[in-house]
């Protein structure tokens, strides 16, 4: 059963390796798709906030941002 535990370790190996590389290739520059202090809208009052301060609530089309629970609960009737 040592082959077995060999291609465990290998496919394991296959599948994390692209995770590492891109942590290694990119330490000082960001990804520029995922930025931070991306700028989201709300929806309710159509205010742009900083999307990692954002509040957040899940949806029918994804994720939506709000400057506060307040505009949170609007959106979702709470
Ligand atoms: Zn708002």
């Amino acid at each position: 059963m040592r082959l077995a535990l060999l291609v465990v370790v290998v496919a394991v190996l296959v599948l994390l390796l692209p995770t590492l590389l891109r942590r290694l290739a990119a330490p000082a520059a960001r990804p520029a798709r995922s930025l931070p202090d991306e700028l989201v809208k709300d929806p309710v009052c159509q205010t742009y906030v900083v999307k990692s301060r954002a509040v957040t609530r899940a949806s029918a089309d994804g994720t939506r941002y709000f400057c506060s629970a307040e505009c949170a609960g609007r959106f979702t009737g709470d």
